[in-house]
């Protein structure tokens, strides 16, 4: 179950909020209770609209993303924030670098359009000054507050250290000169030393908020250095080196039954169905068990087969197969030398790849 709930579809993109965002809202409102009815009002829209503004940060990212061939599974926001989920990663430095960038900017737009509409409708910049230090339920303290909370959300955010998008700024400025693995590695050294500031801070401040921040840079810092020394591995072998043996291969006239026989003989995630010789389609072994609940034994598999198959030479590299992989949404690549079917790569051998090179890095 998910514990998450979908609250719009901007640009095909799914907006999803955590379920335990409602109960920051809730508190949120209950800060100002002392204002009755009227302050409940306030300090939940004051929340709503923060978090609006956090997910039209991450839709900055995600549109950018799009516009350069990236796609976007969804835009999750939990209490300390909002993710942007891009399935691949930036094929140049400088997508990176607009993609990072997009987010702060729409906070800094954002910020400015605030600016603007208040000392318009107040004529000085002291009423603003003046609304943001009386906390009142009011329009003025609303817009002040929020103006404020963008200008902070842009700054953080450009933080120059992962996983903060300044981070990806920096990275994609260093590729170029250092090599994406030492670029990625100072901007996670500069992101540890950012969440050693924080946990400090926070508990200076006594504040949770700023230490969970700081175990959440942290932690996605180490899943950034992991993602970019997996890719690393990825590029660095063949699909060829890391094929199973033999495929397991299906004749078209094959059943469900003789499917599921098959299954029950080979370790093997996927399945090949080959026509005369000729790659026909792949069956994994969920689509097996899946289709033998709902579909008769004497069923043939071939109608249950994926015809789409992102296809390799031998001399690809895993990389290239993750990536073909992502764009097809498909659970293996079959690699072929010259029509034949030499085996079929699946997350599988992928996941594998990732334990030996964190067994490599450890050791
Ligand atoms: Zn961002």
């Amino acid at each position: 179950m998910r514990l998450s709930l979908s609250v719009a579809r901007p640009f095909g993109i799914d907006v999803r909020v955590h379920v335990t965002l409602l109960g920051v809202v809730a508190l949120s409102a209950w800060r100002w209770r002392s204002f009755g009815d009227e302050g409940l009002l306030f300090g939940a829209l004051s929340t709503v609209a923060l978090f609006t503004c956090i997910a039209l940060h991450e839709l900055g990212h995600s549109v950018v993303a799009q516009a350069v061939g990236l796609r976007v599974r969804e835009i999750l926001l939990f209490p300390l924030g909002g993710v942007a989920q891009l399935e691949g990663l930036p094929k140049k430095p400088w997508h990176e670098f607009v993609i990072a960038i997009a987010g702060p900017l729409v906070n800094v737009v954002i910020a400015a359009g605030l600016w603007w509409a208040s000392v318009e409708t107040s004529a000085d910049g002291r009423a603003l000054r003046a609304a943001l230090a009386e906390p009142s339920p009011t329009a003025a303290h609303f817009v002040a507050s929020l103006m404020l909370a963008n200008g902070f959300l842009a700054a953080f955010n450009l933080l120059p250290a992962f996983p903060m998008d300044g981070g990806r700024v920096l990275r994609a400025a260093l590729s170029p000169l250092l090599g994406a693995e030492a670029a990625t590695r100072t901007a996670a050294t500069l992101g540890r030393l950012l969440a050693v500031g924080l946990m400090v801070l926070g508990a200076w401040l006594g504040d949770v908020v700023t230490v969970l921040l700081a175990v959440f840079v942290v932690f996605a810092g180490r899943e950034e250095e992991a993602l970019q020394r997996w890719l690393t591995v990825l590029r660095g072998v063949r699909v060829t080196d890391v094929l199973p043996t033999r495929p397991v291969v299906l004749a078209p006239t094959a059943t469900l039954a003789d499917a599921v026989a098959a299954l029950a003989r080979s370790p093997a995630s996927v399945f090949a169905i080959e026509r005369l010789g000729r790659l026909a389609g792949v069956v994994t072994r969920q689509d097996v068990l899946t289709a033998a609940k709902v579909r008769s034994d004497s069923s043939l598999v071939v109608d249950v087969a994926r015809t789409e198959v992102p296809i390799l030479a031998p001399t690809d590299v895993l990389e290239r197969a993750r990536e073909l992989m992502h764009a097809a949404d498909a659970p293996c690549a079959a690699v072929l030398r010259e029509g034949i079917l030499l085996g079929l790569v699946s997350e599988d051998e992928l996941a594998q790849q990732a334990v030996v090179s964190a067994r490599l890095v450890r050791g």
